[in-house]
């Protein structure tokens, strides 16, 4: 059977994407969910023009006079009066200017001299004078929905006076890791076993993406068990991630009991590391049967299970940015598959320069502790040193 190529692949799983229901949800808890609504500002930010300086507000044309007295003193949160001509108010960061006023010269910038000050130089008409609706201004689309809300969005819904929002619904994920060999950290390996390293790594990527995850536990290497846990997990959940267990192995479960159990849409990936992949859906939820190394789990998850995760949401944008950057490193046997390879991004002789982990096998982790991106080489390519090569970065991946 031909492999699937990554791209047609995750055109195949975006299309077969089921949207959440939206849900409103407090300011607070808005960070990285998926905004499900348009935002049109209805006011105006700052709302009047105010002083950008702690200094004077004045005429322009008054700031030649030998002493200008002070009239006023307008602090931010108040209002002023009109500006009596060839006198200056004392004001502050933030506050409004007072009709009349043109100009703010900055304290720094003003001797007192009696009642009143000196302006040292003549000012530009208009100077440190922020205008009202400068950051937002009414009428203005802030936002159409589909954007992930990140610290300074929440922070612009805040100023545009939104206590809460429309949102998608925190997509619901049970976690299954299958196999005999396994045994979570705090317990003791007998001979044969390792510790459970998926696990934690997904829930915490899961996590990042604010899914609630539902943890399923280690499922046995047999049909019995694998179709139980993926029943039971199927019943309350939108999502369902297993590890371990999707090749065509005698130990290897899964792959029939979602066939069984529900319906097997994609299987085996033109994809490095990774290529045992199965998606599907049992009922309701959808289903990712991911590879049991852990660093194929990594890839595919970052790869495939995060635009979607997006898409479930109602993201827009849901693929991450490629950046093109020197390889530091030759590639010379044109690979069979897409690769994603585990590497360090560096500034180097004024020029990012991507170098690989010495060893790229699947079931090394290490290499994605390591790594700060993932080289993307598509097919066929091979690579000499210098050559161009994209990289998506994990700060993007992981975010
Ligand atoms: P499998 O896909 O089940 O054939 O597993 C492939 C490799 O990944 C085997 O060496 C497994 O021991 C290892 N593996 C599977 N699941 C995990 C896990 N949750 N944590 C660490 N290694 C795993
Ligand atoms: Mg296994």
């Amino acid at each position: 059977m031909a492999l699937m190529p990554v791209d047609q692949a995750l055109q195949q799983l975006l299309a077969d994407v089921r949207v959440l229901p939206a849900e409103r949800c407090d300011l607070g808890q808005l960070r990285g969910r998926v905004l499900r609504q348009s935002v049109v500002a209805e006011l105006n930010v700052p709302p009047l023009d105010n002083s950008a300086m702690d200094g004077y507000a004045l005429r322009a044309e008054d700031a030649r006079r030998s002493c200008i007295p002070v009239s006023q003193r307008i602090a931010a949160g108040q209002v002023g009066e009109p500006l009596e001509p060839g006198t200056a108010a004392r004001i502050f960061t933030g506050a409004p200017i007072p009709p009349g006023a043109d100009t703010v010269v900055m304290q720094e910038d003003c001797e007192p001299s009696g009642d009143g000050i000196v302006v040292r130089e003549q000012p530009k008409k208009g100077q440190h004078i922020r205008p009202l609706g400068q950051d937002i201004a009414s009428g203005e689309t802030k936002y159409q929905g589909g954007e992930r809300l990140s610290a300074a969005d929440v922070g612009l819904l805040a100023a545009l006076g939104l206590a809460e929002a429309e949102v998608s619904r925190r997509p619901r994920v049970a976690l299954l890791s299958t196999g005999d060999e396994l045994v979570e950290p705090g317990e003791a390996l007998a001979e044969g076993q390792i510790y459970n390293s998926n696990r934690a790594m997904l829930a915490a990527l899961l996590e990042g993406l604010g899914c609630e995850v539902r943890d399923c536990g280690i499922v046995a290497d047999t049909a019995e068990e694998t179709a139980a846990a993926l029943e039971q997990a199927a019943r309350d959940c939108d999502l369902i991630v297993s590890t371990g267990g999707v090749s065509a192995g005698e130990e290897d479960h899964v792959k029939a009991q979602v066939e069984k159990l529900g319906e097997l849409r994609l299987w085996k990936l033109a994809i490095k590391p990774g290529k045992p992949l199965a998606y599907g859906r049992i009922g309701e939820a959808a289903f990712f049967g991911l590879p049991g190394n852990p660093s194929s789990g990594f890839v595919t998850f970052l790869i495939l299970v995060k635009p979607y995760l997006l898409a479930m949401q109602g993201a827009r944008d849901v693929m991450p940015q490629a950046w093109p950057v020197a390889a530091d490193f030759d590639w010379p046997k044109p690979g069979r598959r897409q690769e994603y390879l585990r590497a360090s991004v560096e500034v180097s002789g004024g020029e990012l320069k991507a170098s690989l982990y010495a060893n790229q096998s699947s079931g090394v982790l290490a290499s994605a502790a390591w790594a700060n991106a993932l080289v993307v080489l598509p097919e066929g390519r091979t690579v000499q040193k210098g050559e161009r090569v994209e990289v998506l970065l994990l700060k993007d991946l992981l975010n």
